[in-house]
């Protein structure tokens, strides 16, 4: 399989390329067709496998088929992770693949101020790489909508869960529009994580590596 066999719009297909990957990795040959295909996923994969693209670049693949413009306060598509440090990374990938493309995708989390975040967010933005603490501050005072959002992603949901997250996860999971696609990325599916999959995401499909 190359990564021009998993519906990748061109755009996106030059940056992997810019990006010296030659082969997607097994998380990445499976999530991108089944996220490709709207499909809610389940992915069970560890760091270093690579799955940080796999959902990356069909977040990326459907913004580059998007003509619409946003509502001010919202986003396309959103990412959580447990951590800033997290955040950062994966919003370097994000610059690194959308290299070809137009894409606004400010980092939202604590230990920062919040005013840039507010300022980055307020046009209506492509993608928000956020932590749930300082996500959830936003949407309080309305900086911030998920009512528009198409895409949501909670990577290391295992890790959200170990720091107590779960409360606020929940109630981002229920801010957001019923019919947008989830992605949940986990290294471990305890029976918390089971549960939280059951009840917010539909018919998951479920791949491991
Ligand atoms: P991750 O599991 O997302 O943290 O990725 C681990 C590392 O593998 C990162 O440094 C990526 O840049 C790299 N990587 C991910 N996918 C590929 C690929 N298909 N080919 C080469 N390197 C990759």
């Amino acid at each position: 399989t190359y990564f021009k066999d998993l519906g990748l719009a061109e755009s996106v297909l030059r940056a992997v390329d810019a990006a010296g990957y030659t082969t997607p990795t097994p998380i990445q040959r499976d999530v991108i067709p089944a996220m490709n295909a709207h499909s809610d996923v389940i992915g069970i994969a560890q760091t270093g496998t690579g799955k940080t693209a796999s959902f990356v670049l069909p977040i990326l693949n459907r913004i580059a088929a998007r003509k619409k413009r946003h509502w001010p306060g919202t986003c396309g598509a959103l990412i959580l992770t447990p951590t800033r440090e997290l955040a950062q990374q994966i919003a370097e990938q994000i610059q690194t693949f959308s290299k070809f493309m137009k894409v606004s995708a400010p980092v939202v989390v604590g230990g920062v101020s919040p005013r840039p975040q507010i300022a980055a967010c307020a046009p209506g933005v492509d993608i928000i790489v956020a932590t749930p603490g300082r996500l959830l501050d936003h949407m309080a005072s309305g900086a911030i909508r998920l009512d528009q959002t198409l895409q949501v992603v909670a990577d290391e949901a295992d890790q959200m869960m170990d720091m107590g997250f779960l409360p606020e996860l929940r109630k981002i999971m229920l801010a957001l529009p019923k019919g947008r696609q989830t992605i949940l990325m986990s290294a471990t599916m305890p029976p918390q994580i089971r549960k939280l999959a059951n009840e917010f995401m539909t018919n998951p499909t479920e791949i491991s590596v």
